[in-house]
């Protein structure tokens, strides 16, 4: 063991979690869980948030997944203390942007001789490799680089042939204290000499992650269980490193519904698809949380707000979380539900955007959001405000087949559409009241005359918007106000002169 470097000033009751994604694809809807399990841990108590990219595979990680990852975190109101994009005390932020400390943090290990120069070439390895397992044993390197001969050290130094830093697995039984799973004990026989730097001099995985851990302050490790065989070498190299493990919490992965890993097979895998297809964050961000966490009674609907009042980081349940399309498809309904018109209407524009549906959105402001407001109840996923909200870009007078063949069909349409005109009047605009007051005036004359209320409110629908279907009466006068609706009809009026009817 040597001196730590790490100074924990940080406890339990100001944990500092880290979220460290590789920017190598999209952000993932599993890491972007381990994210909200790290944030709401943090900001249910006095702690800090960081976010640390993770990009020491240079050759598939890229600006733009950074910037997808950033956006989308964002996007679901995940916020952070210190990172790349804000700086702060610990940084930087990004793993390639620290390889001094990693190599410091290696060559301590070397001097202190718990790593040593590795010189096998990797197809040399592999060879070896190949040969162990044909004999049906299983492969660890087999350290010969551990005693090597001072001679060959001097003459591999000359040739300048490249060599790898390894870690010396100590013999020892590993303990792993995990908040979800108790004490993982694992023996140290298990494991391979690690590279802890590579032959490129860059560092590796394991390194950079405890060099990090350390250099950060990291108190809590809360991450997918994918990493907990990973966390056993992490143990080690604290321990070398003199410095205390912090406490993890290995929660379970995000499974498909067919129990494999959540993948492309499965649909949408990525935050940003979820966005693309609709999903309001409120809902991803309930749904994720209450996949492997319950507030311990029948509740379902939550707030961002009120996850962080109620989410207990020790409360997660280790067993697998499956993913469910349906309900996540319940609980975006019922996050639409309790959206304000205007917060409906924010969060529909960019699709309305995206369908080129520019009637509608060179729309005053207020006649958009009456229009969003009226297919609220069409709306699962946002996307599909789209079909219903075409119904307001109908010219008067153009009409479905259906719906002229059902003018058509109604009983004294004329005379029906003529009273819709006088109770309509000459006003130009109609709140909420005023338009159900009008829709009431038709059911009364159609009372008045002994007809069903059908008989004038169905050709009213028919004639103001030419189609079969469409949202609640009210809104339709809501949006081209009584005078509008009057002057539709009119034109109605005029196609069925032209018809002889
Ligand atoms: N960069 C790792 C990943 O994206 C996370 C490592 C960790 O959390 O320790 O899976």
């Amino acid at each position: 063991m040597i001196e730590g470097k790490g100074n924990r000033e940080s406890n339990d009751a100001n944990p500092r979690v880290r979220f460290a994604p590789s920017p190598t694809g999209r952000l993932h809807l599993g890491s972007a869980r381990t994210a909200l399990f790290n944030w709401l841990f943090a900001r249910g108590s006095v702690g800090t948030m960081v976010l640390r990219f993770e990009d020491t595979d240079r050759e598939r990680s890229r600006v733009e997944y950074e910037k997808d990852i950033l956006d989308s975190l964002k996007w679901m109101g995940i916020d952070w203390d210190e990172g790349p994009d804000v700086g702060g005390e610990f940084g930087p932020y990004r793993q390639s942007e620290r390889l001094p400390l990693y190599r410091e943090y290696a060559e301590k290990l070397y001097e202190a001789g718990i790593a040593y120069r590795c010189f096998c070439a990797p197809e040399e390895i592999q060879r070896r490799k190949e040969e162990t397992i044909r004999k049906g044993i299983s492969w660890r390197y087999d350290r010969r680089c551990l005693t090597l001969d001072d001679a060959s050290v001097r003459r591999f130094e000359e040739e300048k042939r490249p060599y790898a830093l390894r870690f010396k697995v100590p013999e020892m039984s590993v303990k792993v204290v995990d908040l979800l799973r108790g004490v993982v004990q694992v023996d140290s026989s298990e494991i391979d000499d690690f590279i802890i730097m590579r032959s490129d001099g860059s560092a590796g995985f394991h390194l950079a992650v405890v060099v990090d851990d350390i250099t950060m302050n990291i108190t809590h490790v809360i991450r997918g269980d994918d990493h907990l065989t990973n966390a056993v070498r992490h143990v080690m190299l604290f321990e070398a490193f003199g410095a205390k493990p912090p406490v993890f919490v290995h929660h379970s992965l995000l499974m498909g519904p067919d129990g494999a890993k959540l993948s492309k097979r499965h649909g949408a895998t990525s935050v940003s698809e979820f966005r693309e297809q609709g999903y309001l964050p409120q809902a991803l961000v309930n749904y994720l949380a209450l996949l492997s966490w319950s507030p311990g009674d029948e509740r379902e609907i939550f707030t961002l707000n009120d996850l962080v009042r109620e989410f207990r980081i020790d409360n997660l349940s280790a067993s697998k979380a499956i993913f469910d399309f349906d309900k996540l498809n319940w609980l975006n309904r019922q996050h639409v539900k309790l959206l304000s018109s205007e917060e409906l209407a924010d969060a529909v524009i960019p699709f309305i955007e995206s369908a080129n549906l520019f009637e509608i959105l060179n729309l005053p402001r207020e006649k958009l959001i009456i229009a969003v407001e009226s297919v609220r109840n069409n709306i699962e996923k946002l996307t599909d405000a789209i079909e219903p909200i075409r119904i307001y870009t109908a010219k008067p007078g153009d009409f479905s087949s259906k719906a002229l063949e059902e003018l058509k069909r109604s009983p004294d349409v004329r005379r029906a559409l003529e009273i819709c005109i006088d109770i309509l009047g000459t006003e130009r605009e109609a709140d909420e009241s005023a338009a159900e007051k009008i829709v009431e005036g038709m059911r009364e004359s159609a009372a008045l005359k002994d007809w069903k209320p059908k008989r004038i409110l169905w050709p009213f629908r028919l004639a103001v918007t030419g189609s079969t279907v469409g949202p609640d009466l009210k809104f339709l006068i809501m949006f081209w106000g009584p005078a509008g609706c009057a002057e539709r009809i009119r034109a109605t009026l005029k196609v069925l002169d032209n018809l002889g009817i």
